[in-house]
């Protein structure tokens, strides 16, 4: 089939790993017959750059035509770069906070996988591995006490700052079925995360949840406190298939999740609407100590565009052969500078894009 794909290089190695990825879905369509027509867009620095604004309304009307956004990575390291000398609103992760409202994705997508090849990395010890983990975070983005009302204060020369968490119902039922949607392609589990024992907004998430919940009979449903989520994290990840959270909640969870993998340049995410167009990004910032070097972990981007591939296109059986094919590579011993060990073998940017391009 033909789809259009607007890519995002974005800033420090977001254009080394999206071509890498480019080139990986371009191996998809030849193998399977499609054919994606591309049409890069400027975001971010590299919009500063060119436009002296983060993101300019071409780019959204472009990214919104499009059927899904592969993006790499946006922003520049803070005490050096001249985009950070403007103001907040005016720097490259304004862009990024710009381009997710404008297309309204509200459900944020994180995966956490744990390689076999990988275990040595995993700041886990074994007994606590066990056979491993694969979870995914869907976490509300457009909510919350990131969003919600805030004022600072002073009387009587004691300043006060208030932020307010608020959520209604049907911001938590379209995230709720994102959830349920994805639990239904996996193990069929949804743990969903709150404070329930303390805040109202909590108590009303787990009323909906519970609502919905009532149209998928063959998931299970649990809810679990996020202080104990944050712990069990740790202590026992194989529990978890599908995490539903809150904003920020999501946010904390979801930077703990990445740790525990061990390997930052793994870790894919997606961001997604009703109607399932979504914008794809690595979990991973920019790494400008690492940019033009040739050396950037490509994987999470390449892992990116299989959810792609998964949610926006509905190819189910083309995300499978990316995702297989990434293993195949680990598993032969290829490995990027961030997840060398001895033993292995180094692999650039490149090398790796191609090596796995081939296992399509
Ligand atoms: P952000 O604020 O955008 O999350 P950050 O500075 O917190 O950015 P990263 O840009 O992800 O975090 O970089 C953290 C560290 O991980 C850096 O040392 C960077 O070089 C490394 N890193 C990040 N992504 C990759 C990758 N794809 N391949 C190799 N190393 C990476
Ligand atoms: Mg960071």
């Amino acid at each position: 089939m033909k789809r259009k794909i607007a890519l995002i290089p974005g800033d420090g190695i977001g254009p080394e790993i999206v071509k890498e990825a480019k080139k990986v879905l371009d191996k998809v369509c030849e193998v399977y017959g499609h054919e994606f027509v591309y049409e890069e867009l400027l975001l971010g620095g590299a919009s500063i750059d060119a436009h002296g604004v983060p993101l300019t309304q071409e780019t959204i009307e472009k990214a919104k035509s499009s059927d899904a956004v592969l993006m790499g990575s946006i922003g520049g390291d803070a005490k050096t770069s001249s985009w950070y000398q403007l103001e907040p609103s005016k720097r490259p992760e304004a862009g990024l906070l710009g381009i997710r409202k404008a297309l309204n994705l509200f459900a944020n997508l994180r995966p956490a996988y744990l390689y076999e090849e990988l275990k040595a990395a995993c700041p886990l010890k074994e007994e606590v591995i066990g056979d491993g983990f694969d979870l995914i975070i869907v976490r509300e983005l457009t909510g919350g006490l990131y969003f919600g009302e805030r004022r600072t204060t002073e009387e009587n020369g004691i300043r006060t700052a208030v932020d307010t968490l608020s959520y209604n119902e049907e911001e938590i039922r379209r995230i709720a079925i994102q959830a349920f949607e994805i639990a239904k392609k996996r193990r069929k589990k949804v743990t969903s995360v709150d404070k329930a024992n303390v805040l109202d907004s909590s108590r009303l998430w787990r009323s909906v949840v519970e609502e919905v919940a009532a149209d998928y009979p063959d998931i299970i449903l649990e809810h679990m406190l996020v202080d104990n989520c944050a712990m069990q994290l740790v202590h026992n990840p194989g529990q978890f298939d599908v995490i539903l959270t809150e904003n920020m909640f999501g946010d904390i969870l979801s930077d703990e999740a990445s740790m525990v993998t061990g390997s930052i340049g793994m870790l894919s995410s997606a961001s997604l609407n009703e109607t399932g167009f979504g914008l794809y990004e690595p979990s991973h910032g920019s790494a400008p100590d690492i940019a033009g070097k040739g050396i950037a972990n490509p994987i999470a981007t390449i892992l990116s565009a299989a959810m792609l591939l998964r949610f926006s296109l509905d190819l189910d059986k083309e995300a499978d052969a990316v995702e297989k094919a990434v293993a195949e590579v680990l598993k032969e011993g290829f490995r990027t500078p961030d997840i060398f060990s001895d033993g292995m073998k180094k692999a650039g940017t490149e090398e790796m894009g191609t090596l796995i391009a081939e296992k399509i």
